[in-house]
């Protein structure tokens, strides 16, 4: 099968080529956690969950990380000028302002001061959600979900590398920049040329810190502040690191390789930020590339409109749950099938009337996969990817992940009469290990549980990480949170 997708980095649709198949090392930039995601935030993070369980289901064994950005700055007006709030402490008078007005409850952060329990409150209603979404990598944290704030050393080893190389320097302000003149491709990825960021690309490089620059679109890679609501002791004084330099220092640190095969992010992110993820990343390896595949799905527009808070349309998973943007009560797998049903390079229109009938055809999938596996005893038919419908299914998503081609084939599939129950619960298994639409069932009991999690401590104290990375992946498919304890594996049931 030609797997083909399109690269932000060169603007064209190329052949899948992971460095080291059939391992594929997989980052995603994850959320901040001064606030809840919105729908938005999800779709992006969807985006990645569906294309890591495709390329699963095509034998792929994938590596995912995605951070969690608890620094309280990171917004792109700030990270590109080393200047803006400092986002936590703006969530301290937020966190305030809502529990004053009963949107939070009273003992839902106790120290509105604290900015680590911001973040944790944060971080614990984004992994509820996530895992509501069916998104595998909430199911690996702490493993593969990072805390920025816990991997300090790391940046400061990049910083360190970036300076003896001479791609950064000391400001007279005390600020550690990156100096994007030192990078002849500096805006390869998101079209931009140093000219033309003199000029201001929307004012977001002009500041009045850029007297200390060398070049009005250097970034701040350390920020001497002792007056920061979070601040770490440093080199070059306590302060706190820049937003970009967490990204390229926690991917290499948790993938355990200087090139990555996939980058994922928002469209939103492909200038300042991913854009100075290269440039940092490159220049502290030596390495000319650094992800070999960017992708970045298309923005979510509500009612036609772009997300606006003002119009109260930056809705969370929660709003929708509870009826408040369809006016009745929507399941979490309705909203996880609103969000990837579109292809991702498209906008995607979420409206009254997608929403109800993505609830139409969850529920058609999800009544049809339970009769089968009731006239089937719930025994699958073994089959693979070469089965004409999976065949289908797959060739679709092979293609740059069309999902509305893939989606096509599922409908047709549906209206058809099926003589054998097993092979029809086979072949909906494998194309719910792509959608995640049904109520994963837990087949394992408590017994089998642990016997499967010694199977895995066993498998990687015998270096064999693929049956061990197997075990685990089928385990987490039947909707198990797995950790790794100082005592060996565990799994649970998963909480939402
Ligand atoms: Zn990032």
């Amino acid at each position: 099968m030609n797997i083909q997708f399109y690269n932000t980095l060169t603007n064209r649709l190329e052949p899948f080529e992971p460095l080291e198949p059939p391992k594929v090392l997989m980052y995603t930039c994850g959320p901040t956690v001064y606030d809840f995601s919105h729908i938005g935030n999800f779709k992006t993070f969807l985006f990645a969950d569906v294309f890591r369980r495709f390329l699963q289901l095509t034998g792929y064994h994938v590596h995912q990380v995605m951070n969690i950005t608890d620094v309280g700055h990171m917004t792109d007006d700030d990270v590109a000028d080393a200047t803006g709030e400092d986002k936590m402490a703006t969530a301290t008078m937020r966190v305030r302002e809502a529990k004053k007005a009963g949107t939070l409850p009273d003992d839902a952060i106790g120290d509105p001061d604290d900015p680590y329990q911001i973040a944790r409150y944060y971080t614990d209603a984004f992994l509820e959600d996530a895992r509501a979404l069916g998104i595998q990598v909430a199911y690996e944290y702490p493993e593969n979900m990072p805390h920025a704030t816990q991997h300090i050393d790391a940046m400061h080893s990049m910083i360190r590398a970036l300076l003896d190389n001479g791609h950064a320097y000391v400001a007279d302000d005390g600020v550690v920049y990156f100096s994007v003149q030192s990078f002849p491709e500096y805006g390869t990825l998101s079209g931009n040329s140093l000219d033309n960021l003199i000029e201001g690309s929307g004012g977001r490089v002009l500041s009045e810190h850029q007297a200390h620059k060398k070049h009005p679109a250097d970034f701040f890679l350390w920020k001497p502040d002792e007056h920061h609501i979070m601040k770490w002791d440093s080199p070059w004084g306590p302060g706190y690191p820049g937003w970009h330099i967490e990204c390229s220092a926690m991917s290499m640190k948790l993938l355990g390789r200087k090139v990555l095969d996939i980058h994922t992010g928002g469209e939103d992110n492909i200038f300042p930020h991913h854009e100075c993820e290269i440039a940092q990343s490159c220049c502290a390896t030596g390495n000319p590339q650094f992800a070999r595949l960017w992708m970045h799905p298309r923005f979510l527009l509500v009612e036609g409109k772009k997300m606006s808070k003002s119009k109260g349309t930056f809705y969370t998973p929660a709003d929708v749950y509870e009826g408040k943007v369809t006016g009745r009560p929507v399941h979490p797998s309705v909203l996880r099938f609103e969000l990837i049903k579109t292809h991702y390079r498209t906008q995607t229109n979420f409206t009254q009337k997608g929403i109800l009938d993505s609830a139409n055809t969850v529920r058609r999938f999800n009544e049809f996969t339970q009769k089968v596996a009731g006239e089937a005893d719930n025994e699958p038919a073994e089959i693979d990817n070469t089965h004409p419908v999976l065949k289908d299914f797959t060739e679709a998503l092979a293609d740059d992940l069309n999902m509305s081609v893939a989606l096509a084939v599922v409908h047709a599939w549906l209206g058809q009469d099926l003589p054998d129950p097993h092979e029809a619960l086979a072949v909906s298994k494998a194309i719910d290990s792509v959608l995640g639409i049904t109520s994963q069932n837990g087949t394992a009991d408590n017994t089998d549980l642990e016997a499967i999690c010694n199977q895995i401590d066993k498998a990687r104290s015998e270096k064999d990480y693929d049956t061990a990375d197997r075990l685990r992946d089928e385990l987490i498919e039947q909707g198990y949170e797995i950790r790794t304890t100082p005592e060996g594996t565990v799994a649970q049931k998963k909480l939402a």
